[in-house]
């Protein structure tokens, strides 16, 4: 029987990877290439769900 469950519950916009790397295509004066890292704002970088409020109830 495959199994789903998580420990942990993994941000379901970054999937588990919340800060990505990105290469501009320049480099620095000393050869290392430029990147931007990106954090993802679902869950600001820490790659776990938040817990989602129950009080959503639209009247
Ligand atoms: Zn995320």
């Amino acid at each position: 029987m495959p199994q789903h469950a998580q420990n942990t519950r993994v941000c379901r916009d970054c999937d588990g990877f919340p800060v990505v790397a990105i290469t501009t295509g320049t480099r620095h004066q000393d050869g290392t290439r430029v990147t931007l890292r990106v954090t993802c704002p679902a869950c600001q970088g820490t790659g776990h769900a938040h817990p989602e409020r129950k009080q959503e109830v639209s009247i």
